[in-house]
């Protein structure tokens, strides 16, 4: 197995045992690309999502939210151009039965030249192969894959078929009577319903331009071959937000978010030199200008945010499409215009899946004599699933009862966990696997004079405080505030 493979195994053991992820309907083995997250996942992702939406929406006073359903009108899709347009190139080895992205398929060859230090024939293939996708060129593409003699790995065989353009979206009837006027598609992007919100919101909220809308949710996309646990999944989560301005400012709004969103992967305690901004040579035909925010995976640098400047595609195309004005006033310079727009989009499990690859480590621990090593999960305090850990030394002498005490005080503002079973460093073990930044024992000693062990995660140090200290210590050290520190 190679490092990639194994690290990545890591991972996905990792989420299972500790109930973070699981493969989704396992017992009917499983339903290819769909996750379930588990009880420890669901946490995480859910503070993930607030860092995102607290930087996004509360730390930004032209920026609100919305929630839009995930069927629409399908004439969304005619407009937004995903209908006609959201393809992937597709090829079946006709031996192994097969079927692969032939664009993936080259790009493979790319990384392998340029892991093997052949540069100019990388060079040489990206050109060829980006020029036969802007040509929607797919008889090019399968002489690329010939000329290349690239094997399926499965036969081992060249034997391919045409290439075919494969459309990613879901589509499903609505009412009772299957009938293709009836067809609906499942959203394969949270941005539509941003776009045709965009007049309500304006004028409910008495937004002035510039100003955003910002939106999470799920997302669904037939991916042609899914890989690489949650980071290409059928049906996933986004995080989104467009952002309206003035044509003619489009760029300076377009390196304010490309700063904005960077600085808040870099807060994530992350280090600059895992993440790298790729520029866009060649643009979609709306866009003026696109940047991916890249984080190193074990697998390489793979896309985890967009950054795009839209320029006013989208809200002209619903105009056309609907028939109704989508113009905002500007009293400032007295004119109606359809605004630009510049928009970020991140996906939450990738998110989740790079705080996993950057924050779970194997460290050796010195305990006297004695070495030893502990997984742990060295996530910001206020992301962790569980807060506060609180053991009772042993299960009887009231002791139980005093631990559940300093829950009941706590519980609502901190997410807490009671363990009694096995010794009290296997109970730190399994918290450290989940990343609980804090730990408390309550002992013989806490009955006598209300004091408790503290001890800390990342540290592993250990200090005696009393239980009316703790709420202050928490507060402190679990808050935004640590994380959520950046100006725009
Ligand atoms: P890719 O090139 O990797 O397919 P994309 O360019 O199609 O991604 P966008 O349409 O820009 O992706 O979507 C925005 C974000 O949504 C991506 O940066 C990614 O984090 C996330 N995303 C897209 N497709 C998937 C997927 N199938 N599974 C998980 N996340 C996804």
């Amino acid at each position: 197995m190679s490092k990639q493979e194994e690290s990545l195994k890591r991972i996905i053991s990792h989420c299972k045992e500790y109930g973070f992820i699981f493969q989704s309907s396992e017992i009917y083995d499983g339903l290819s690309a769909v996750y379930d997250y588990g009880h420890n996942g669901i946490e995480l992702k859910k503070n993930l999502r607030e860092y995102w939406w607290k930087a996004m929406v509360q730390m930004h006073e032209n920026i609100v939210g919305i929630d839009a359903a995930i069927f629409m009108h399908p004439k969304v899709w005619k407009a937004s151009g995903h209908v006609d347009g959201f393809n992937d190139p597709m090829i079946d080895n006709k031996d192994s039965k097969k079927r692969y992205r032939a664009d993936q398929l080259l790009e493979d060859r790319i990384d392998k030249y340029q892991r093997d230090g052949k540069t100019d024939k990388a060079a040489k293939l990206q050109n060829d192969m980006d020029e036969a996708l802007n040509n929607n060129d797919l008889a090019m593409l399968k002489t690329l894959i010939e000329e290349q003699e690239i094997a399926c790995p499965i036969s081992g065989t060249r034997n391919w078929t045409e290439v075919r353009q494969f459309n990613l979206m879901y589509s499903t009837q609505m009412g009772s009577v299957a009938d293709d006027s009836d067809e609906v598609y499942l959203r394969p992007e949270t941005a539509q319903g941003i776009f045709v919100n965009f007049l309500n919101v304006q004028k409910t909220g008495r937004m002035k331009i510039p100003f955003g809308i910002a939106q999470t949710g799920k997302a669904f996309r037939n991916e042609i071959i899914a890989r690489q646990f949650i980071m290409r999944m059928r049906e996933f989560e986004q995080m989104e937000m467009q952002f309206f301005v003035r044509p003619g400012t489009e760029m300076e709004w377009f390196d304010y978010w490309k700063n904005y969103r960077l600085k808040w992967h870099l807060n994530l305690g992350i280090p600059a030199e895992k993440y790298r901004i790729h520029e866009h040579s060649k643009l979609a035909h709306y866009a003026n200008a696109a940047v991916d925010i890249e984080y190193d995976f074990p697998f390489g640098f793979k896309e985890v945010e967009g950054i795009h400047s839209r320029t006013d595609f989208d809200l002209k195309q619903h105009q056309e499409f609907s028939g109704k004005k989508l113009q905002y006033f500007d009293p400032e310079i007295n004119q109606n215009y359809v605004p630009y727009v510049v928009e970020t989009s991140i996906g939450l499990d990738r998110l989740f899946l790079l705080t996993m690859f950057h924050a779970l480590v194997d460290e050796e621990v010195t305990n006297g004599e004695k070495t030893d090593t502990r997984t742990v999960l060295r996530i910001p305090a206020v992301l962790a699933p569980v807060k506060l850990a609180v053991f009772p030394l042993v299960k009887k002498d009231g002791l139980p009862e005093k631990a559940r005490e300093i829950i009941a005080d706590l519980k609502l503002d901190y997410t807490c966990q009671y363990e009694e079973k096995d010794a009290i460093g296997k109970r730190y073990r399994r918290q450290d696997a989940i990343g609980t930044p804090f730990c408390i024992t309550v002992d013989y000693e806490t009955l006598e004079d209300d004091s408790v062990t503290l001890r800390y995660r990342d540290t592993m140090e250990q200090k005696r405080i009393k239980i009316s200290e703790l709420r202050a210590i928490l507060a402190e050290e679990i808050s935004w505030k640590k994380i959520l520190t950046f100006e725009g």
